[in-house]
């Protein structure tokens, strides 16, 4: 069992930068702990490739409190640069390490995978984000059409197929574009109009508004299976027939991990002070799973805001 100053759950932007501002303010002793095969998971599994990773997202100016930033760049870049902030703060990670648990033990906290005590820890920042959680839509899904119904990109993008995206953030917009050209287009989304889009996708909306059908101020009421494809019933009566639908509603919160710990929880957010701590001392929680309104720069800036007041408030947590 490792005995560490600070462990980090999560190695994808909030908890890379906690890392490095550990690191750059003199917390010598932290590792972080990833359940994926490399850091960044979520953006490598849903980021289609050669996507612009925007800095100012969901219409969000960003600047930068901390150590991390970026410039709006592809995905590549952008994980070349967290490769390059790995190597150069030399931070420690375990890799395919699911942290499930954790347990305070006197003035420690213990960090469990499965049944194994993989770390003894002072502090402990949580970095999980929300993305492994994708939220689903109150109708049920039939069985017979789940294998036509995705919450995440598929391997292979379809080509001459008729898709519905289902969605109208950031995410939906920027699959309806990667889309257009290649298969029939449609995008549902409840409200009126787009809501918290970047100037950028609604432009690149805008260029491919012949490719796109939207469907604006639409509900979905049921999903039936309809020869080998999705029938899909709208609450205004009107019906149609897709391929494939993919929903792009965002990612929820993993309230049972966080309950389980004993993290309180108030309206589907863990509760949380203005540096991330949480009802349990010393237990800090940062990027998207501390935020109703996630983005990369938030979770730079809330690490750096979280290891401030880390040392401001547990001082010996250097010495350690
Ligand atoms: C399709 C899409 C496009 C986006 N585009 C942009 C954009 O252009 N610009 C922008 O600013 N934001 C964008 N975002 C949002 C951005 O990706 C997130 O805000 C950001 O990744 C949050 O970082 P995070 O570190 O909090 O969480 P994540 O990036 O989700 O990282 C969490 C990490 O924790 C790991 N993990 C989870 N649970 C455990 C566990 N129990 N034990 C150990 N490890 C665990 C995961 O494997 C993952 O590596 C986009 C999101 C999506 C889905």
């Amino acid at each position: 069992m490792k005995k560490v100053s600070v462990a980090i759950i999560g190695a994808g932007p909030a908890g890379i930068a906690a890392g490095i501002e550990c690191k750059a303010l003199g917390i010598e002793n932290i590792f972080l702990f990833e359940k994926g095969t490399n850091f960044c998971s979520t953006i490598r599994r849903l980021y289609p490739s050669g996507k612009r990773v925007d800095r100012d997202y969901k219409g969000i100016i960003a600047t930068s409190e901390g150590i991390c930033s970026f410039h709006t760049e592809t995905k590549e870049d952008f994980l070349k640069r967290m490769g390059n902030y790995i190597d150069k703060y030399c931070l420690p990670i375990d890799y395919e390490i699911e942290i499930n648990g954790i347990e305070r033990r006197e003035d420690l906290y213990i960090l469990k995978a499965g049944t194994f005590q993989v770390a003894e820890a002072y502090v402990v920042i949580i970095a999980t984000g929300v993305f492994d959680r994708p939220k689903r839509p109150s109708y049920p899904i039939p069985e017979a059409v789940k294998d036509k119904v995705f919450f995440e990109l598929p391997k292979e993008i379809p080509k001459d197929e008729k898709i519905l995206v289902v969605g109208g953030g950031n995410t939906a917009a920027e699959l309806a574009c990667l889309l257009a050209g290649k298969c029939e287009v449609y995008i549902s989304y409840r409200r009126p109009q787009f809501f918290r889009i970047n100037e950028e996708n609604l432009k690149e909306l805008e260029k491919r508004k012949d490719d796109i059908k939207f469907f604006l101020g639409t509900e979905i009421k049921a999903l039936e299976a309809f020869k080998e494809n999705v029938k899909v019933i709208f609450h205004d009566g009107h019906q149609e027939v897709f391929s494939k639908i993919f929903y792009c509603l965002g990612g929820s919160t993993p309230k049972n991990f966080l309950q389980k710990m004993g993290i309180e929880i108030l309206d589907n957010k863990p509760v949380i002070d203005e540096f991330g701590e949480s009802n349990l001392e010393r237990i800090f929680l940062i990027g998207d799973i501390a935020t109703k309104k996630g983005s990369i720069m938030h979770a730079f800036n809330s690490a750096h805001r979280a290891v401030k007041r880390i040392i401001d408030k547990y001082p010996k947590v250097k010495s350690l």
